[in-house]
C-alpha cells in the first residue's frame, strides 16, 4: 500500500520526543460517512496521514511516521496482514531509536489481532490498537482523542512489558482479558476476565496492573519464517445443534476444533460423541465457552481425560483459536497444548 515510511512530524536532531510508528490497517477510524448523522458508512477510506491530520496535538507527544499496511474493515482481516504486521512491529521496535508502535485497526476484530500480537510480537516495548466506533466523518467522532490516547501510551516507558494493549475511550486494556461487547457504542470494549491494565485522560497514563499471563517478550511462539497457518474451526453450541458440522470441518481439512460450548464448555450428546470421533482422528478439539466471562475448566461435565479434549480455560473462542492455530505450527502433545491455555 501507499505512504509506506512516511515521515509525518519533525525528525529533526532538535527534536526529542519519543517516536512512534503508526502502522494503519482500516476500519471505522478511517471510515467515511456521506453526512456526519448517517449511521451506514465505508470502512477503510482514510490514509494514515490524513487520520494524524486531525490529531495534531500527537505532534506534540511524539515524532511520527505513518505506515499504511492495509486498509480494510476488520471483518476482512485475515492472517496474511496479521504476520505481516507481526513481522514488521518486530523489526521496527528492534530499533534502538523507536519507542512503541500505534496500530489503527476495526473493532470487530480487534481482539483477535491483539491477541496474535500479544502471542508473536517479540518486545518489552508498547504495542497499542487502536480504533473508533464512530467513522470520521460522524458528529463526535471518536478517532482522533482514541489516537492521540494511544500515541501517549506508545511513548510511555511505563507502558512497556504490558503485553498488547488496546487503547479505547480512555481505557487502557490488555489483549487477553478485553472483548468488544456492544455494537454501536464508544463504551465497547470491557476487559471482564482481569480488569483493565489501566487508564488514558487526554495522554495522562495510570497504571493498575501487568497481565500474569505469559505474552510479547515472554511468548514462545514466532512467526518469523511462517507465512500461513493451520486450519482451525470454530463451531458455537445451541439447542440441537447439528453434529454433522463436526464431520464437515474435519472433511474441510481442519486440524483444530474449538467449540463455543455452552457454560462451561458443553455440547450436546450428539456432538460430544462427533467430537470424541474427531479427536481420536488426531484433530485437536477445544473447549471454550459462548458465556462472555468465566473460565472453562477440565473435566467438569464433560470428560477431557477420556476424550482427548483441552478446556480453554480463560480464552473465548476467537482468542482459543489463535492459540490454537499458534500451537499447531509444531508438533506438540496433548498435554503440551493444555498448558499452553494455562499459561497464555
Ligand atoms: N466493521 C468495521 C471494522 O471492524 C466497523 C467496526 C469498527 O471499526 O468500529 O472495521
Amino acid at each position: 500500500m501507499a505512504t509506506t515510511g512516511t515521515l509525518l512530524t519533525s525528525n529533526s536532531p532538535g527534536n526529542k520526543l519519543p517516536r512512534v510508528i503508526i502502522l494503519a490497517t482500516g476500519g471505522t477510524i478511517a471510515g467515511a460517512a456521506e453526512s456526519s448523522t448517517q449511521t451506514g458508512y465505508v470502512s477503510g477510506q482514510m490514509t494514515v496521514a490524513a487520520m494524524l491530520a486531525a490529531v495534531p496535538e500527537t505532534n506534540d507527544i511524539a515524532r511520527l511516521s505513518g505506515e499504511q499496511l492495509a486498509n480494510v474493515g476488520s471483518q476482512d482481516m485475515t492472517f496474511k496482514i496479521m504476520i505481516t504486521l507481526a513481522k514488521r512491529i518486530n523489526e521496527l521496535l528492534a530499533d534502538e531509536n523507536i519507542s512503541g508502535v500505534v496500530v489503527t485497526h476495526g473493532t470487530d476484530t480487534m481482539e483477535e489481532t491483539a491477541h496474535f500480537l500479544n502471542l508473536t510480537v517479540k518486545s518489552r516495548k508498547p504495542v497499542v490498537l487502536t480504533g473508533a466506533m464512530r467513522p470520521a466523518t460522524a458528529v463526535s467522532a471518536d478517532g482522533p482523542l482514541n489516537l492521540f490516547n494511544s500515541v501517549a501510551v506508545a511513548a510511555d516507558p511505563q507502558a512497556a512489558e504490558r503485553g498488547a494493549l488496546v487503547v479505547m475511550n480512555d481505557r487502557i486494556h490488555g489483549a487477553h482479558s478485553l472483548t468488544k461487547t456492544n455494537t454501536t457504542s464508544v463504551e465497547t470494549f470491557l476487559s471482564p476476565l482481569n480488569g483493565l491494565i489501566g487508564t488514558v485522560n487526554y495522554g495522562h497514563t495510570r497504571y493498575f496492573r501487568k497481565p500474569f499471563r505469559r505474552h510479547t517478550f515472554l511468548s514462545e511462539f514466532d512467526v518469523d519464517g511462517v507465512a500461513t497457518l493451520p486450519r482451525v474451526d470454530i463451531i458455537y453450541a445451541c439447542i440441537d445443534m447439528p453434529a454433522d458440522l463436526i464431520d464437515g470441518s474435519v472433511a474441510g481439512g481442519a486440524r483444530g476444533i474449538v467449540i463455543a460450548g455452552d457454560g462451561n464448555g458443553n455440547m450436546n450428546t450428539a456432538t460430544l460423541e462427533r467430537a470424541a470421533r474427531a479427536a481420536q482422528q488426531g484433530v485437536v478439539l477445544v473447549r471454550s465457552s459462548r458465556v462472555p466471562t468465566g473460565r472453562v475448566g477440565r473435566n467438569v461435565e464433560v470428560d477431557d481425560d477420556r476424550h482427548g479434549f483441552i478446556a480453554s480455560d480463560e480464552l473465548n473462542p476467537a482468542k482459543a483459536r489463535i492459540l490454537l492455530m499458534l500451537a499447531l505450527l509444531k508438533e506438540r502433545s496433548l498435554k503440551d497444548i493444555q498448558q499452553l491455555f494455562f499459561d497464555y
